[in-house]
């Protein structure tokens, strides 16, 4: 069955070879029962481990059947102790935090034996060796002479052709001695038993054959059997293997015997967890807050296209091809001079049908709103409280800045932007081009100058309702001018134009007030109307008669019966009495600062390929601010992620340190699996099993108690500076950080677990 052949062994110790054994040829028969004799330190183990396959000869062949394992894979070594061998240690070796059951079970988990056959086969040698009763209990509630049973019965349960016993009776008394020997003589019937003793009495009493090993040489053998014939050929081995389904539950039982100890390490494990969980719920809660905040933000800062823009003032926050600034802040020691009259040209944009279409064309979800400026005048006649009749001055300009000034301005068509920006006071908002709104500033106050122009008397206060249904008369410009020699002037006599059936009724629909949330004013204090009456009143102006009269008079202004002049064009009073519908200004509300660029991209693919003079010059101020806030932005995310970036390592550190402890810990534990045929990937794989369950369980404690974190660190930060929700994580990024410590807790266990592998059986099952 078994021949060894000149085996020789040596132990390196110090970096000097020291033989233990010294050239051994015997051979075994298939069904002997072997005693081996000799005094401590002559080599008995050693032997024992070499014909195991747990430790390899130096020199020599061991034949199985005839057949060398001098070409011997690991795994070859693996099959060959998983199927062939049957280990009894004197000091039992058993799995103590295992079952009886579980650490015979354990064997035949290795070779992937079925779950139900498993059971019942353990069960069966555990019964024959008279454990029927015990095997829900631990090792350590066991006598000594019942773990060495188990031992046995974890040896044969896998039926092997070999017993290998090291002084199986060496920690026992003499009467359990006698029982146990018992039990080996009955093995020993239809099997090879080898047991290394010291006790020569034991030898004689039970065995077949004594060999007696001095210096780790054979001394005496006392019935030597003949040598078989070598045979050419590779011996078949059926590879042991153990599923990683049932790495991962043998691991999770192992877990769950030491529950408390798990929960510990996982709670070491999650501390890193939390740390990404936090950083990542509160820069989550960052961006959005920044992200509403600047689209508040942006709600006041438009891209506006001027009529005309002095491509100097807006220096280089005005985009395209007239404003090429490549030279700033030169390195060199060079002052150049220039001539700033010739630099700074007025350019116009040629906002024309073309160009309003192009912008009509632009995805919708880009924007918020498109607001155009038009000249034409707006003509309201307001009753005062007097009787008297007043029209209401709008302040001049064009310019959307000039706020506080204007008492009456153009709301952009886009009641729901306008709404999330505003709040109705009182009233509804009017989707009707005659109701107006009437514009408060954030402390519900009216400038006098409006209030005045208005025709509203002024009062210490005003109840909503004085002012909601106040009343205007819009006049329109074949009424309001009248023709005196070819001259249109606007007619003074308001009592009377204000009794004007032809005359337009508004009316004050709704009082808004910019949002709490609303961190800038879209819209100006005062009267607000909409777009849709300058529609109404552009196309109307066109068949009016100053129109026509104007058109047909080209050279001479008809407002004052004087020729054109540099600054009062033909367009200019065209526009200003509503001939010319093209608007002299547009403003831009981008959704967001994404889509803000997007939009000056669009703008700029206008200009490709136009010439200079036709170019669109916009101007974009909430540049400035934008590159602020992004800048501020980009430090924040970077800080949080350098933290959660050691947060990462620190857990990772952590979770490969603990790993690494228990594989020292359980050393023992490796090398009892090894000497039961488990393979290096077996014991890695246990072990990354174990990471994993360890990963899962870490991560979900950490994502738990994060979730808890939220609500002190919400309440905390929105009573000190009243943002809500700063924290808060999304279950998709929830999984992610469990899925990340999962595979974290793997990595950082890759390389315990590679270390638990590579442990020799031999040195592993010598620790204590
Ligand atoms: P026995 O089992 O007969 O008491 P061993 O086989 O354990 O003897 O040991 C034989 C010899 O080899 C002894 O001198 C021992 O010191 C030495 N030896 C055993 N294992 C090692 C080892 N891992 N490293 C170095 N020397 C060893
Ligand atoms: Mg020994």
């Amino acid at each position: 069955m078994l021949t060894l052949k000149e085996i020789k062994k040596d132990y390196v110790v110090a970096g000097k070879p020291i033989p233990a054994l010294n050239g051994i040829s015997l051979h075994f028969k298939e069904n002997e029962f072997v005693s081996i004799l000799g005094q401590s330190g002559s080599g008995k183990t050693t032997l024992l481990n070499i014909i195991g396959g747990l430790d390899r000869y130096t020199s020599g062949d061991l034949l199985i059947d005839g057949k060398s394992t001098k070409d011997f894979q690991d795994s070859d070594w693996d099959a060959y102790r998983n199927q062939t061998i049957g280990f009894v240690f004197q000091t039992y070796n058993l799995i103590t935090h295992l079952s009886v059951l579980d650490n015979v079970e354990m064997a035949l988990r290795l070779s992937g034996v079925s779950a139900a056959e498993r059971r019942s086969r353990a069960i069966q040698v555990l019964t024959e060796v008279g454990l029927a009763d015990q095997i829900y209990k631990r090792p350590n509630q066991l006598s000594g002479g019942q773990m060495q049973r188990v031992a046995i019965a974890r040896a044969l349960v896998n039926n092997p052709k070999v017993l290998l016993a090291d002084e199986p009776t060496g920690a026992l008394d003499s009467k359990t001695s006698k029982q146990i020997m018992a039990l080996i003589s009955e093995i020993a019937k239809d099997r090879l038993v080898i047991m290394v003793t010291h006790n020569s009495e034991i030898a004689k009493t039970y065995s077949d054959r004594i060999i007696l090993l001095v210096d780790g040489q054979v001394m005496e053998d006392s019935h030597p059997q003949e040598a078989v014939i070598e045979q050419s050929g590779k011996l078949k081995t059926t590879k042991t293997s153990m599923s990683f389904f049932t790495a991962l539950k043998t691991s999770l039982k192992n877990l769950l015997t030491k529950k408390g100890r798990t929960i510990i390490t996982s709670i070491a494990g999650s501390i890193g967890i939390i740390g990404i969980a936090l950083v990542l719920s509160i820069s989550t809660g960052m961006t959005n807050y920044v992200t509403e905040l600047q689209s508040d933000a942006l709600a006041g800062f438009p891209i506006t296209i001027s009529k005309s823009v002095s491509t100097d003032r807006f220096g280089p926050g005005a985009n395209g091809p007239l404003n090429q600034n490549t030279n700033t802040f030169p390195t060199n020691s060079i002052i150049t001079p220039y001539d700033r009259q010739e630099a700074t040209t007025t350019h116009t944009n040629i906002i024309n049908q073309a160009f309003i279409d192009y912008l009509n064309a632009m995805d919708p979800t880009l924007r918020n709103s498109i607001s155009y400026s038009r000249a034409i005048g707006i003509h309201l006649l307001a009753q005062t409280s007097s009787g008297g009749v007043i029209k209401v001055v709008n302040t001049a300009g064009t310019s959307f800045f000039s706020s506080g000034t204007r008492v009456i301005s153009e709301v952009p068509n886009n009641p729901a932007f306008i709404l999330s920006q505003y709040d109705v006071l009182s009233g509804t908002y009017p989707t009707d081009y005659t109701k107006l709104v009437l514009v408060v500033d954030e402390n519900n106050r009216l400038d006098t100058t409006v209030l005045e122009a208005l025709g509203i008397e002024l009062a210490e206060e005003y109840t909503f309702d004085d002012l909601i249904g106040k009343t205007f008369k819009l006049l329109l410009n074949d009424f309001y001018y009248h023709e005196v020699a070819g001259v249109f002037r606007p007619r003074t006599d308001y009592e009377v134009m204000y009794e004007e059936p032809s005359s337009i009724t508004l009316e004050i629909a709704a009082i808004l007030r910019v949002k709490k949330e609303a961190s800038s004013s879209l819209l100006n204090t005062g009267l607000g109307y909409s777009s849709l009456l300058t529609d109404f009143l552009l196309e109307n102006a066109q068949t009016s008669n100053i129109v026509l009269a104007q058109q047909s008079s080209p050279d001479i202004n008809i407002l004052s019966g004087n020729p054109f002049t540099t600054t009062v064009t033909y367009t200019t009073v065209m526009s200003l009495i509503g001939g010319d519908s093209t608007p002299t200004g547009v403003q831009i509300y981008p959704k967001s600062f994404d889509s803000k660029d997007d939009i000056k991209a669009y703008l700029d693919a206008y200009n490709e390929g136009v010439a200079p003079a036709n170019a669109i010059i916009y101007a974009d101020l909430a540049e400035t601010i934008s590159s602020t806030i992004s800048g501020l932005i980009d430090t924040i995310t970077i800080v949080l992620t350098a933290f959660a970036a050691v947060s990462l390592v620190v857990s990772s550190i952590m979770i490969g340190i603990i790993t690494y402890v228990s594989v020292v810990e359980r050393t023992k534990e490796i090398g009892i699996m090894r000497s039961l045929g488990a393979r290096k990937r077996d014991i890695s794989r246990i072990f990354n099993a174990e990471t994993i369950w360890i990963g899962l369980t870490a991560g979900s404690i950490g994502i738990g108690i994060a979730y808890l974190l939220h609500w002190p660190i919400n309440v905390i930060v929105d009573n000190l500076i009243g943002v809500k929700n700063i924290a808060s994580l999304t279950i998709t990024n929830g999984l992610f950080l469990v899925v990340l410590s999962i595979v974290l807790t793997l990595l950082a266990g890759l390389i315990p677990s590679g270390i638990a592998a590579r442990k020799d059986p031999v040195v592993a099952l010598r620790t204590e």
